[in-house]
């Protein structure tokens, strides 16, 4: 926390945070021990995001790096599990996921970064964008199209691959200045006949597409975790503020039209908290998670941003100032409505869901 509005200040990214964590067993947590990571489960993972979001949510974005290694985790071999979680879990390193293009982020099914096989090798040609982690990353999973047919289904078009970073023929791009959770590096990536050995193929040709998706029922819980930790401080700096505050001769907080917004804050914290954790229970149960992990993500966003919206409120005029911390809560609350899915995207998942259930009736 005391070191959140320089990182956001500079943009710098945060390698002394990620070494310390990377010490005291922060990073890595969901890996399992036998791979080097920390064995928790997402629920004990989250657990963890909420806090580190409370203090800073980009950093957290930093420290959290759950989806790049989550594909491996998914659908990688014990050789690939053993050399790339294994590599990230001995030293302080970070994986990508690398899915969005510049002209596809929601249609995944739009990607049109290719590989094609060249004897035991894969060249992939292409462009990635918006790729969190994407300058520091020491490896990146990508998806990238593999069958010859440009019309074949999702179930069948897509490879997932996993790419060194010092790879020839890859570029990585300037780190882009977002809106908020600055400490965060987010870069297009390009791939000039980047020639990957067949090793590297993620379960098997055509199985890029689903193992892409099913990530997000793992790492979805943990972007609500986050957002509900950023809301969660709006709330607090909103309430302490509101009992310093005073106008017309008493706290601001005894106006009941202030006393009501923290109410509304608090009813949103409580219940997507209780959402996240609903949602990481059931996947660490083995159970399919993908409606309430999105009902999750959709609620936690949403209250992230309007309790920022609020304590921004509640500040009035320091609120728009960036010597008081809720400025910062309102720039960086912003993307957990956009990564991972929009909010949009969120509802239609959670409304397809709802009609399969109907079908199962
Ligand atoms: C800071 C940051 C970090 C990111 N990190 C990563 C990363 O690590 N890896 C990665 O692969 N990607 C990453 N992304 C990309 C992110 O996942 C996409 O930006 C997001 O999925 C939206 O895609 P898009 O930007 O192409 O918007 P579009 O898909 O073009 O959508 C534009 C708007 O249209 C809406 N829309 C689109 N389709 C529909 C529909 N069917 N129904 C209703 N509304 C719809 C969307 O909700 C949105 O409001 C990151 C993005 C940012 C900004």
């Amino acid at each position: 926390m005391p070191v959140a509005a320089e990182y956001d200040r500079n943009g710098e990214y945060p390698w002394k945070l990620v070494k310390r964590a990377f010490d005291i067993g922060l990073l890595n947590r969901s890996i399992p021990v036998e791979y080097g990571g920390q064995g928790l489960g997402v629920f004990d993972s989250n657990l963890v995001s909420e806090e580190l979001a409370y203090a800073c949510s980009g950093i957290n974005t930093v420290l959290a790096s759950s989806l790049g290694p989550t594909p491996v985790m998914l659908a990688g071999n014990h050789e690939q599990k053993k050399k790339y979680l294994g590599r990230i879990c001995e030293e302080p390193m970070i994986a990508a996921y690398c899915v969005t293009e510049p002209g596809t982020g929601s249609d995944v099914n739009g990607v049109k970064t290719r590989a094609e096989r060249k004897g035991d090798e894969y060249v992939i040609n292409g462009q990635k964008m918006w790729i969190t982690h994407g300058g520091v990353a020491n490896w990146y999973f990508v998806l990238a199209r593999t069958h010859p047919d440009p019309k074949a289904p999702a179930s069948k078009a897509f490879t997932g691959f996993i790419v060194e970073k010092d790879t020839p023929g890859l570029t990585v791009g300037r780190k882009e200045i977002n809106m908020g959770q600055r400490a965060s590096d987010t870069r297009g990536i390009t791939f000039e006949d980047v020639r990957v050995p067949k090793e590297n193929v993620l379960r098997g040709e055509g199985a890029g597409f689903k193992i892409a998706m099913s990530c997000f029922d793992y790492t979805r819980p943990g972007v609500a975790a986050g957002a509900v930790g950023l809301a969660q401080r709006a709330l607090d700096e909103a309430q302490k503020y509101s009992i310093e505050r005073k106008t017309f001769g008493t706290s601001i907080i005894n106006h009941q039209a202030v006393a009501f917004m923290l109410a509304d804050m608090a009813i949103g914290v409580e219940t997507a908290r209780l959402m996240w954790m609903m949602s990481a229970w059931e996947v660490d149960q083995g159970r399919r998670n993908t409606y309430h992990a999105s009902i999750a993500k959709a609620l936690a966003a949403d209250v992230a941003n309007k309790c920022a919206t609020d304590a921004v409120q509640i500040f009035g005029g320091n609120g728009f100032n960036s010597d008081y911390p809720v400025e910062k809560l309102f720039r960086d609350a912003k993307i957990y409505q956009i990564y991972e899915g929009t909010a949009q995207i969120q509802r239609l998942i959670i409304s397809r869901q709802l009609i399969e259930r109907l079908k199962q009736i």
